[in-house]
């Protein structure tokens, strides 16, 4: 199925990166990927996704605008504090591109509606700020059998992991962090700081991983790099990669 002609010329600079082409934009324009969390890392990360011409894309976040968001949380503007976040993102992707499909959740995922949440999708990009939520959205990727990229930042510190629990030789989310969070309300952030680039630099880093596990089937940008974690440092700067093991015992993923 082609392009028409205004969504080849808007895409030009994708479709002529042999990775990509005509049929990885194509790919891309049929996906369906939902963000969890529309805050430092999801505003960013929805930038680039929609810039990538993502089709459909599900918002997800139940929380409003703080005048303290704006430093790193770049689709909202001066005078927004208070306004839903989920919908000023669907307003932010209909100015930017009337062409692809919004589904707006204003609602926190919880273990009781994530499958509702993320069903359909093919890929869900987590850029949450807590653990219970992290949790709650791996176990249901895993049960749907659906690709979970794990983003989180802070202070200097990104990490950007790629987990396809429900593959019987790759981990999942909780794998790699155990049980011990499930019940933690734990967002570090307000006490903690950030610099608002570095939630740029994790979220546009996990825009880029999202697309190469989306285009993984054209074989475009390679592996897909499932139970790889990056880690991201913005003093060095630098880059590392650690390689997560599957924990057969992890209730999330494992045979029990
Ligand atoms: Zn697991």
């Amino acid at each position: 199925m082609g392009l028409p002609p205004d969504r080849l010329d808007r895409f030009a600079r994708h479709i002529v990166l042999p990775e990509i082409g005509g049929a990885g934009q194509a790919v891309l324009a049929r996906s369906k990927v939902a963000l969890i969390g529309l805050g430092g890392i999801g505003s960013p990360a929805l930038q680039y996704l929609a810039g990538a011409g993502v089709g459909t894309l599900v918002l997800v976040d139940d929380d409003a605008v703080d005048m303290s968001n704006l430093q790193r949380q770049t689709i909202y503007r001066h005078g927004e504090s208070g306004h839903s976040k989920a919908e000023l993102a669907e307003v932010w992707v209909r100015e930017f591109d009337p062409e692809l499909e919004v589904k707006r959740i204003g609602r926190r995922v919880t273990r009781d509606n994530a499958a509702g949440v993320l069903a359909g999708t093919d890929l869900v990009l987590d850029g949450c700020d807590n653990f219970a939520t992290r949790l709650a959205v791996s176990d249901a990727c895993v049960a749907a059998r659906i690709p979970l990229l794990s983003a989180a930042v802070g202070r200097f510190q990104g990490q950007v992991g790629a987990f396809a629990g429900h593959l019987a030789d790759q981990p999942c989310y909780r794998c790699f962090v155990g049980d011990a969070f499930d019940a933690d309300d734990c967002d570090t952030c307000a006490e903690d700081g950030i610099l608002g680039a570095m939630a740029g630099w994790t979220g546009t880093f996990a825009a880029l991983q999202a697309i190469r596990v989306l285009l993984a089937g054209t074989g475009g940008l390679g592996d897909p790099q499932w139970g790889k974690l990056h880690l991201l440092d913005g003093l060095a700067p630098g880059m590392r990669t650690l390689g997560i093991a599957k924990d057969p015992g992890c209730r999330g993923c494992g045979r029990g």
